[in-house]
């Protein structure tokens, strides 16, 4: 085996994991402490109460060790049973993952596919969803990662509301909580799911899940198979002593308790605001360069731009050129994009000065290769 490197310092502009305070990196190497102590239970509680302010729910904030995928099973196996029809509004390869998911537990699926680098349109989802009815969930991605599209989920929830007040909605929100508007409560979500290497300024490790009255009802007759992933066992343990069922990744959640802390401090619509400008200012620079966006402007993603890969540039060559010459890591294309697009991540710990660094470079290698815009 080679012999091992240090970790090299880079301009991290992929959409998750992204970089993270210096306060949170601190924080990572305290002592480990008990999970079943009183200092834990006291960082927990925090911790929960303040993840329910950023998911704008009154509903129990639960926290798993896992991955955003982890979120999405979690989701499905604890309100469905087998043969549930549910609806899968996909626009991009995670909601594909979410709807594979689900098939693979046995349920019946339809799939509402928009092309890749579209938002599910409302009228359009409408119109489909009374022509496939009856049917028991949808499916939802608030932020589609792989290709920079926002849904409106606000409105697509209103809408299935309208036609099917008992629908279990389920949005997958790994890339967009914390980081652009999301009111679990007051848009009737069911099911909202997160990842802390996402807008919480956290390494991977830890998914965040909560829970509406309805989807807890659900849950009571849902029969898929569950143990790892099983709510109750999970909200007993937090709701009589603060603590989780299994043993929790301490060091993530000690670096969360001190994310949040800064979150809080900044203000919660005011890190909505820094991710609108950040958006703004990527995607603008990106067409100042004669660069062409994968998504419309009116449903680009404000945590993730997709830019398409200009003609006559090499992909591979100008990430590796980047990467190894400028420090600056952005993302590939995913599935049918792969190849075809970049994605500049601007989520969660960042400046303006390193977004603006990060273009720069991306300019200067450009040029290098012979673009010329
Ligand atoms: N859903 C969305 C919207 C994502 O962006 C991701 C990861 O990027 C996932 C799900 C899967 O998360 P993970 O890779 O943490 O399992």
């Amino acid at each position: 085996v080679e012999k091992r490197q240090p970790i090299p310092k880079q301009n991290l502009r992929v959409p998750g994991p992204t970089p993270i305070p210096p306060e949170a990196s601190e924080a990572q190497t305290a002592p480990m402490i008990n999970h079943r102590g009183p200092e834990f239970s006291a960082m927990m509680k925090r911790i929960t109460l303040r993840l329910q302010y950023f998911f704008q729910t009154e509903a129990l904030v639960m926290t798993y060790p896992a991955s955003g995928t982890g979120g999405q099973e979690c989701a499905i196996v604890n309100v469905f049973s087998p043969g549930d029809h549910v609806v899968s509004i996909t626009i991009g390869n995670f909601g594909n993952r979410m709807a594979k998911i689900a098939e693979a537990y046995g349920l019946q699926v339809t799939r509402l596919e928009y092309p890749w680098g579209e938002a599910a349109e409302p009228a359009s989802v409408e119109k489909r969803l009374q022509e496939v009815a009856p049917y028991k969930g949808v499916l939802l991605t608030h932020n589609e990662t792989s290709t920079g599209v926002t849904n409106d989920i606000e409105t697509l929830a209103r809408i299935i509301r309208k036609h099917n007040p008992d629908a279990l909605i389920i949005v997958d929100a790994v890339s967009s909580l914390a980081c652009v508007p999301l009111e679990m409560d007051a848009w009737d979500l069911d099911v909202v799911f997160t990842g802390s290497q996402k807008g919480w300024m956290v390494p991977p490790g830890l998914m965040m899940i909560a829970a509406s009255p309805r989807a807890w009802e659900a849950y009571k007759t849902a029969k898929l198979p569950r143990f790892y992933f099983d709510w109750e066992m999970t909200r007993k343990s937090l709701q009589s002593k603060w603590q989780h069922p299994t043993t929790p990744p301490l060091s993530v959640l000690y670096a969360l308790d001190v994310t949040l802390e800064m979150m809080l401090e900044e203000g919660r619509q005011a890190i909505f605001d820094r991710h609108q400008r950040a958006g703004e200012y990527v995607r603008n620079r990106a067409k100042a360069l004669g660069l062409d966006l994968l998504a419309d402007h009116q449903y680009a993603s404000n945590t993730v731009t997709a830019i398409k890969v200009p003609e006559g540039i090499d992909l591979k060559v100008m990430l590796k050129k980047l990467r190894e010459e400028e420090k600056t890591v952005f993302a590939g294309g995913q599935g049918q994009l792969d190849g075809k697009i970049f994605r500049i991540g601007h989520l969660g710990y960042f400046t303006e000065a390193d977004l603006q660094s990060a273009v720069d470079n991306l300019e200067h290698v450009l040029h290098d290769l012979g673009y010329k815009g």
